[in-house]
């Protein structure tokens, strides 16, 4: 028996460019230290008393059904931190809790296209993109972001790209794999785009609270937009607490209503102790969020000073975000190639600007889910190993 051609066609054929990270994690199991610069897992924990909430929640019995769309006091909190962030009032009845980012986005892009339809995806992306679009039946069209522009979006290419039956534009700003914020003058022009073609815009905005240059302006701030934009966030990277698996879509409340009715069929509630956590890190949690950013900003100041103008390996200073992006296109590598070499000669595994999209070739992200210490000492191995090459 075979499955359906939906199912089959997630990944879309071939590598899924997770490779490396997949035999680095098997030589480090095999007993070989690795410095692990691969995946946006933190090495930071989940704060203590974040766990002591949950465990009391717990303790208590919360561990029956809850209602599909979220616990009304976990979608009361978020919804102060959506208004607070698009400037305007926005309703506990437009929030609806997912287990994590990603069900938010798969949810918020059921819910924008029809089978067949097409999402504007910008390239480099996250990795599940693509994979995102095509589990709603939908077809993602690339668009190029370029390093001499800072990897912000050029609206002219997008223009360009959007087919008639283009439902959708997915944005990530601040953005993975490059730690780009989008400014204000791009989103205005995609917003008009948007409202021109009358399509949706998703916003993933799970790196919102870690902008270390310029602002991050939630596209639903924009006139006329917060009727066409749906947000996706979450606690993972904000909270260290990506095993928690929560996050939300805030909508317009009618497709609100709409993306409840799809919970019935998919998650059905997530935890109520992880919600009670959740509750507890928004609203009582007071700086766990901020330490958490201040620690991710060290970390890029210190690679940043280490790097230095160095000749074999260039850099584009990410605004925000957990990850560094190396460029590599000088040694004549590819970073698939060179991410290998890496990990035979130096045992740091890091991850080929390839797994994100054509648009990141010839680059390497760098997570900084290590030390100071340990990243500055990886990150002068990585620039010495391309000299040598040279
Ligand atoms: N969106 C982006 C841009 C991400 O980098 C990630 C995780 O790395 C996610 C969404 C998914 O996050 P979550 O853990 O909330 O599902």
């Amino acid at each position: 028996m075979q499955v359906s051609a939906r199912v089959r066609d997630v990944v879309g054929g071939g590598d899924d460019g997770w490779s490396l990270y997949y035999r680095a994690r098997a030589m480090a199991a095999a007993g070989t230290p690795v410095v692990m610069l691969t995946i946006g897992d933190h090495d930071i924990k989940t704060d203590p008393s974040i766990l002591s909430a949950m465990a009391a929640s717990m303790s208590s019995g919360n561990l029956g059904y809850s209602p599909v769309n979220g616990a009304a006091n976990l979608r009361a909190v978020i919804a102060e931190r959506m208004t607070a962030r698009v400037g305007q009032a926005v309703d506990p009845g437009q929030i609806v809790v997912t287990p994590g980012g990603q069900a938010g986005l798969f949810a918020a892009m059921m819910a924008a296209l029809d089978p067949g339809q097409s999402c504007i995806v910008f390239d480099p992306f996250y990795a599940t993109y693509q994979q995102t679009v095509r589990a709603a039946s939908g077809r993602p069209i690339l668009v190029a972001t370029r390093p001499e522009d800072g990897f912000q979006p050029d609206i002219e290419a997008v223009r360009a790209a959007l087919a008639p039956d283009t439902r959708a534009i997915l944005l990530n700003s601040p953005n993975n794999p490059t730690g780009a914020v989008y400014d204000r003058q791009r989103l205005e022009a995609l917003a008009a785009l948007c409202a021109e073609r009358d399509i949706w815009l998703i916003s993933d905005e799970v790196y919102a609270s870690q902008v270390w240059d310029g602002a991050h302006l939630s596209p639903a701030a924009l006139p006329g937009m917060a009727d066409r934009t749906l947000i996706v966030d979450s606690l993972s990277k904000s909270h260290a607490m990506t095993g928690s698996r929560l996050g939300w879509v805030c909508a317009p409340e009618a497709a609100a209503v709409r993306l409840a009715d799809l919970a019935n069929t998919t998650n059905y509630g997530v935890p109520s102790f992880i919600q009670d956590a959740a509750v507890y890190a928004l609203s009582v949690g007071g700086d766990i969020e901020a330490a958490i950013a201040a620690r991710y900003r060290a970390r890029r100041d210190g690679v940043l000073r280490a790097l230095g103008n160095g000749a074999a390996v260039g850099i584009v200073p990410p605004q925000s975000g957990m990850y560094i992006m190396l460029d590599i296109r000088k040694t004549g590598l590819s970073g698939d190639a060179f991410a290998e070499k890496l990990l035979e000669a130096e045992k740091i595994a890091v991850m080929p600007g390839e797994s994100f999209g054509d648009a990141a070739a010839g680059h390497l992200r760098i997570a900084l889910t290590q030390p100071e210490a340990v990243l500055v000492d990886a990150i002068r191995r990585t620039a010495a190993f391309a000299e040598g090459l040279g």
